[in-house]
């Protein structure tokens, strides 16, 4: 087999830079051009690609032994190269994130895995449950470099969460994936065109002196935001399409295409919705409203002493708990508060599962004694709350009365943010309680934390419960998860006061 390597030629691209190039051509250009200006990445985003590297390393696993060149051994894509080439020249078995450049190209296959008739089996793994079509593009861009170098690659799968594997006492790594083998379709005549013409589209733009022409289009939005949102329409900041925080992409883009400043010039089918031009108003405002009709009523139904739930939930594409199914909702984490009088002291209480188990009648029943004080127990959407609690009535009829005690106190806060209840303009569409809590409260309080989101506590708790950690990291990680549940607890409560406070201001 002669390999073809290019050890001495940089890269221009990467099968990530060339997917962006799918996506929209100035965030591929700018990518490359101008690398120091995109936005680091949220959060959330970080928590996602978390959660996609500890799926490679299960996948690895599942795969058997093996050497992972790029992220193990190196960091580097020259040495990188190096080695890969390596272990092909001694037939290794099965190379992890090997690095292959071709054309300027750098690619870095999850699994290559050697095969009885001599060549390699392509394998890319992918942290979905189920098969998407985004996939095949993503591995035929692997497979046609792979090729391009010489090596020979007999069969091209993905290997995706299958969403119908049920844990068991521990995880089944074979179970958990399902792999689908893709060789026919990438090496399609249509599609291998597709693809060389991509990378050929993709030479030629970065050739150009100037970025392609900035789009709005749903690309600058979603799946999130651009990373070089700002970069790009910098000059254009000011422009209503981008100020006017409720708008939905298909207005903005007409505001921007036909130059409105204006959003009731708005013509159907984008014409402002009856919400939206009572949004507009406040936004002209800009400043923090109260319907009294709408909440009063809602304040009116809470008595105190008033107490706080929220659970935590495990969804995560891994399974984690006995009997559940890739992102199955299962709760690990509660926190209670109850404050005897407005504005007055709070009490907390919280309790974390672990090991993790199916949550069992001590979970809810020491949630349920700390709540009887409260004659109100307020949540924010009860739906969820609601559900996990019928849960566990059906699971211990002995508690039934009390959940369903606990039910009917229940009131469900989230209404009050919206447009016609207690609104600010710069919470634009947005129904977060973190959102809304950091703008009454003028500062984030989420901030300090080291977990702020549903998705980052999962993970944390997945962490704590899967890896050989110490117990001192554990430790860390318990409290780290008890203090952001005790914060939404927390933060229902100051909503509620703030509402409350408000409304008093409203009647004086
Ligand atoms: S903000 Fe939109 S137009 Fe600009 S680079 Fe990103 S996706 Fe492309």
């Amino acid at each position: 087999m002669e390999i073809n390597n290019e050890l001495d030629f940089s890269h221009w691209g990467s099968k990530t830079l060339l997917l962006r190039l799918r996506r929209c051509p100035r965030a591929f250009y700018f990518a490359y051009h101008e690398p120091l200006r995109q936005a680091p990445p949220s959060p959330t985003r970080r928590v996602l690609w978390d959660i996609g590297r500890e799926v490679g390393r299960l996948a690895r696993t599942a795969a058997g032994p093996g050497e992972v060149v790029f992220g193990g051994r190196t960091r580097s894509f020259k040495q990188g190269k190096i080695l890969t080439w390596d272990l092909i020249r001694k037939q290794a078995e099965r190379i992890f994130e090997g690095v292959f450049q071709h054309d300027g190209i750098v690619v870095l296959p999850d699994i290559l895995e050697r095969r009885p008739d001599g060549g390699y089996r392509l394998i890319e793994v992918k942290a979905t449950p189920g098969m998407r079509s985004r996939h095949l593009l993503d591995v035929a861009v692997q497979d046609e470099i792979l090729r391009r170098c010489g090596v020979e690659v007999s069969a091209v799968e993905v290997w995706v969460i299958n969403p119908s594997y049920v844990r068991g006492p521990k995880l089944n790594l074979r179970g958990l994936f399902r792999s689908f083998d893709v060789t026919e379709k990438v090496r399609r005549e249509s599609f291998r065109k597709k693809v060389a013409d991509l990378i050929e589209d993709g030479k030629a733009i970065l050739q150009q002196p100037e970025p392609p022409a900035a789009e709005l289009s749903s690309a600058c939005y979603s799946p999130q935001r651009c990373e070089f949102f700002d970069w790009c329409w910098r000059a254009h900041r000011t422009h209503p399409a981008f100020q006017i925080p409720f708008l939905t992409l298909p207005q903005r883009m007409v505001m921007w295409n036909e130059d409105l400043d204006d959003p009731r010039r708005l013509q159907k089918p984008h014409a402002l919705s009856d919400t939206q031009r009572l949004q507009w108003d406040y936004h002209q405002e800009g400043r923090l409203q109260l319907n009294v009709d709408r909440v009063a009523p809602l304040l009116d139904s809470i008595t105190w002493p008033v107490g706080a739930l929220d659970f935590e939930y495990y969804n995560l594409v891994i399974p984690l708990f006995e009997g559940t199914r890739p992102g199955d909702a299962t709760p690990f984490l509660y926190a209670a508060a109850v404050q005897e009088r407005p504005g007055g002291p709070m009490h907390t209480r919280r309790r974390l599962e672990m090991p993790p188990k199916t949550p069992g009648k001590a979970f809810i029943q020491e949630a349920l004694q700390f709540l009887a004080p409260a004659r109100s127990v307020i949540v924010f959407d009860k739906n969820a709350e609601q559900r996990i609690l019928r849960q566990w009535a059906e699971r211990y009829p002995d508690l039934g009365p009390a959940v369903e005690n606990l039910i009917e106190r229940m009131v469900d806060i989230q209404s009050i943010i919206s447009p016609r209840g207690l609104y600010h303009p710069d919470l634009g569409n947005s129904r977060s309680l973190k959102a809304a809590v950091a703008l009454f409260m003028k500062k984030d309080p989420y901030k300090a934390l080291n977990v702020r989101d549903g998705f980052q506590a999962a993970l944390q708790y997945y962490r704590m419960s899967e890896h050989p950690l110490s117990a001192a990291e554990k430790d860390r990680i318990a409290a780290d998860l008890t203090e952001y549940c005790t914060m939404d607890a927390r933060a229902t409560l100051f909503l509620l006061n703030f509402a409350r406070q408000q409304l008093q201001n409203a009647l004086r």
